[in-house]
């Protein structure tokens, strides 16, 4: 299952017109869970990719020409004792609303986006379509467990003139996940690359920041890495994050230092929640500049964050053709811990004592 599209069969969808939001939920064709999972691979392909095609929206739009779009990525998860529950959507709908303000479009009200998401995974739940919790997860960590990747995005109205987008569409489609790194490995590389700029909407979790991290990362996989790291555009001296997800640097000192926010890095909720979960431990927590080379010099240990990623460890960065092996190449103690941590509060093995996951059913 990994990370492939799926789509569940109701979308959510609500469209910005004469000052206000038109919100409708569609129903994409689909039969039972069970008889799908029964068709042949064609069979299911074929309805899987009618639930992507909308045949009355506009082919050229501000979207599709200019890349004016952002996004979002959340997920549902389910709880050990029953029923679904959404990691920190408020976080969600508070950086979807400043990413739409960000590109010049009416913000999506926080209210809308918390029901839309919630109702949207209720009514296909109500159809069978939802992951079941199995308590084998468990023994490997929730690392081989499923969840609900919810994906809110924009879509601009139709035009042809590079323009900005007044009148979007907001739509919400599910689709189930497990892991995100299929590989068995966790090297990385540093990219010569530039994902984002001084002025730019590196901050913005926008469409168009993808296209560049898209190549980077393609150019790492391509030559056996992971992930590629991507350093910052005036200096290419301190590191700022990876393709899809912030970077964590727990050094040999024993601090945990995660680069600082800034209109070139994105404002993970990932790394928000595990920022608050090290000092929770008494860990002395930076957000700070990071250089290169005092990463390589002082890490014990180092990770990415995400949703689709969790925290996921790095075992090594390859910088200027020269390897730096961090932990014997293994996961380190702190960094398995953390993982477990956030996994387990999702999952509802631990106890939600900061109020962090919202119920759905
Ligand atoms: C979404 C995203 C992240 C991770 O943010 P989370 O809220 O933790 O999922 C990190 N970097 C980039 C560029 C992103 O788009």
């Amino acid at each position: 299952m990994a990370f492939a599209l799926n789509s569940y069969p109701i979308t959510y969808r609500a469209k910005f017109f004469n000052g206000k939001w038109d919100e409708e939920y569609l129903e994409k064709p689909h039969r039972t869970p069970e008889t799908e999972a029964a068709m042949s691979a064609e069979e299911r392909d074929k309805i899987e990719n009618s639930r992507n095609c909308y045949d009355d929206m506009p082919l050229v739009n501000y979207t599709s020409q200019y890349g004016l779009a952002c996004f979002e990525g959340l997920k549902a998860l389910p709880q050990k004792d029953g029923g679904l529950a959404i990691f920190r959507p408020d976080r969600n709908a508070a950086r979807f609303s400043k990413s739409m303000q960000g590109l010049y479009m009416p913000p999506f009200p926080d209210e809308l986006f918390l029901k839309a998401c919630i109702e949207t995974v209720k009514r296909n739940t109500a159809l069978g379509f939802c992951p079941q919790y199995k308590p084998e997860w468990e023994k490997d960590a929730f690392m081989s467990a499923d969840s609900v990747y919810i994906r809110p995005f924009t879509l601009a109205e139709g035009g042809i003139g590079v323009n900005i987008s007044k009148e979007p569409w907001v739509l919400i489609i599910t689709t189930p996940v497990s892991s995100y790194f299929s590989g068995g490995n966790f090297d990385t590389v540093v990219t010569d690359r530039i994902r984002a700029t001084p002025r730019g909407t590196g901050w913005i979790k926008g469409s168009s920041n993808y296209t560049i991290a898209a190549m980077a990362k393609h150019e790492a996989v391509q030559a056996g890495y992971m992930e590629c790291i991507f350093l910052d555009a005036i200096e290419q001296k301190y590191v700022e994050e990876g393709s899809s997800c912030n970077i964590f640097f727990y050094l040999k000192s024993g601090e945990l230092v995660t680069p600082e926010l800034g209109d070139t890095i994105l404002p993970g909720i990932t790394r928000a929640s595990i920022i608050e979960l090290a000092r929770d431990r008494g860990i002395n927590v930076s957000e700070r500049k990071v250089a290169i080379e005092e990463a390589l010099e002082e890490t014990k240990e180092c990770f990415v964050s995400g949703t689709a990623v969790g925290a996921t460890p790095i075992t090594s960065i390859t910088w200027k053709g020269k390897k730096v092996i961090f932990n014997n190449g293994t996961e380190g103690e702190f960094t398995a811990d953390i993982r477990n941590t956030i996994k387990s509060i999702q999952y509802g093995t631990l106890p939600d004592t900061k109020g962090w996951m919202m119920r759905v059913i």
